[in-house]
């Protein structure tokens, strides 16, 4: 099993010494957020051999995808970039977010500009990953409009367990065979805090029971970041802490009975 983590996890050091420290700890990946340094990021990780599971597109203005004015225009268009930057740099998966806190109605300008990005995606070979937010209508409205071989789903067990608090009464499998990307991370199940596995109190024997059910065969990628912790441990002990648990969590998958 692979385990990865999420590239901008915080802290002070630099990209140099960022992908020397996730080497070092034993990652074999990591996921990227599409900014202005993403060029020395992309070049910095492929260097020392890490893969790329992912860019994770940025999320600010996406309400705006429903809304009839410029700026859902302008957030259709990043997508679209970014997703030709992820073909050109040869990374399989854009991440994207569709709705955020109290969404805008869905509308069929929204839809139409999901087609345009589902499609250049599906031409550009690039998978198009929706991740569970708030608002899980509108995952489903979008999962049954569009066949597209471009749509995927991103599961995040923290959103799950903070935001719609729903991670085993929620029927997954719905999205399950679109699937390609997990993010990883524990809180207090009220707030989304993105903890290291295994510091707060999410269920995880559950997700491994999900993980071996749903035949996942996916990263095991975690999404914690060192905000919470840069005051309490360094950076490396923070990325062994992770490793650690992404070691124990695939040692848990393996146990699993389902
Ligand atoms: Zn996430």
């Amino acid at each position: 099993m692979l385990h990865n983590i999420y590239f901008d996890y915080g802290y002070y050091s630099s990209f140099t010494e960022k992908v020397y420290l996730i080497k070092k700890y034993g990652f074999d990946g990591v996921f990227i957020f599409y900014d202005d340094d993403i060029d020395l990021k992309v070049k910095l990780i492929k260097e020392v051999g890490l893969n790329i599971e992912s860019i994770h597109l940025p999320f600010k203005d996406c309400n705006s995808i429903w809304l009839e004015e410029i700026k859902g225009e302008e957030y259709t268009d990043l997508m679209i970039k970014g997703i030709l930057y992820a073909s050109k740099n040869n990374i399989k998966t854009v991440i994207i977010h569709i709705t955020s806190k109290i969404p805008p109605k869905m509308s069929e300008v929204g839809f139409l500009r999901l087609e345009k990005i589902l499609k250049f995606a599906k031409d550009k070979n690039v998978n198009v990953a929706l991740e569970n937010l708030r608002s899980l209508e509108y995952l489903d409205a979008i999962y049954n409009r569009f066949n597209y071989s471009s749509l995927k789903f991103c599961f995040d067990i923290g959103h799950a367990c903070s935001f719609t608090k729903n991670l085993k009464t929620y029927p997954w499998e719905k999205y399950m065979d679109k699937v390609v990307a997990l993010h990883l991370h524990d809180n207090d199940l009220k707030n989304d805090l993105h903890f290291i596995i295994g510091d707060g109190l999410i269920d995880f024997d559950y997700f491994a029971m999900m993980y071996k059910k749903f035949n996942l065969d996916l990263p095991l990628t975690s999404e914690a970041v060192g905000k919470r912790y840069c005051h309490l441990i360094n950076e490396s002990e923070f990325l062994r802490k992770t490793k650690e648990r992404l070691e124990h969590l695939e040692k848990m998958i393996g146990e699993t009975n389902v």
